[in-house]
C-alpha cells in the first residue's frame, strides 16, 4: 500500500491485490458453473489482462483452453477510436464458447471489435469477462457479463496495467493523483 512514481506521473493504491483476488475468484465461480460441460475457451487480450488471465484460468475448475490475441488502439492516459490487430485469432472458434478476457473496459471500442472480429468465426457465445470496466466512459452499446469491478474515470495502473509500459508488475490497483 502507498505511493509510487512512476515517470512523470504519482499513483496512490486503489484496490489492494487480496481484495482483487477475491472478487477474481467470485467470477471464476460463475464461469465454473455457467460453462460446466462447455469447455469454453478464454481469449486473452495482450497485453495488460496478463496477470488476471493467469490469475482467474488457474481459479478455473471445468476443462478450458486459453489463446492470446493483440490489438493497438491505446497511447499514453486516454483511448483512441483507432484499432489495430497485432495478433489475431489463430484457431478454429467455429461452435466454441468463448470468453474474452480483458483488463478494462473504457471507452469500449477494443471490445466492440473483437466482438465483431470473433461473430464471422461462428462460435457458439461470446462472452466478455473484464477485470475493470468504467461505465463512466462506455461509448458503444457492451453486454459485459463478467465485470469483476466498476471504477470510476480515472486512469489506474497496476496488476498487468501499465501507464507508458511501466507498472505492470505491481501487485495492488493504483490510481493516478492528479
Ligand atoms: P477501450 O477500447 O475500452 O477504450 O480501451 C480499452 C483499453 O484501454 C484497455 O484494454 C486498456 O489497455 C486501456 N485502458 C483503458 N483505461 C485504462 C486505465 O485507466 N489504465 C490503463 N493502464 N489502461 C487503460
Ligand atoms: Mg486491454
Amino acid at each position: 500500500m502507498g505511493i509510487v512514481k512512476i515517470k512523470d506521473k504519482t499513483f496512490k493504491t486503489s484496490i489492494p491485490e487480496a481484495e482483487i483476488l477475491k472478487k477474481v475468484q467470485v467470477v471464476a465461480d460463475r464461469i465454473n458453473k455457467d460453462f460446466e460441460g462447455k469447455k469454453p475457451v478464454f481469449l486473452a487480450v495482450l497485453n495488460g489482462s496478463f496477470i488476471f488471465a493467469a490469475d482467474l484460468m488457474r481459479m478455473i475448475t471445468i476443462p478450458s483452453e486459453i489463446s492470446f490475441v493483440k490489438y493497438a488502439s491505446y497511447e499514453g492516459t486516454s483511448s483512441t477510436g483507432s484499432m489495430k490487430t497485432l495478433m489475431g485469432i489463430n484457431q478454429d472458434l467455429a461452435g466454441r464458447h468463448v470468453i474474452i478476457v480483458e483488463d478494462i473496459v473504457d471507452s469500449g471500442f477494443t471490445m466492440a471489435h473483437m466482438i465483431e472480429e470473433l461473430k464471422k468465426m461462428n462460435p457458439a457465445s461470446v462472452e466478455i469477462c473484464s477485470l475493470l470496466v468504467k461505465p463512466g466512459n462506455l461509448k458503444v452499446n457492451l453486454d459485459i457479463n463478467y465485470a469483476v469491478m466498476e471504477i470510476p474515470n480515472d486512469f489506474i495502473v497496476g496488476y498487468g496495467l501499465d501507464y507508458d509500459q511501466e507498472g505492470r508488475n505491481l501487485r495492488d490497483i493504483y490510481t493516478i493523483v492528479e
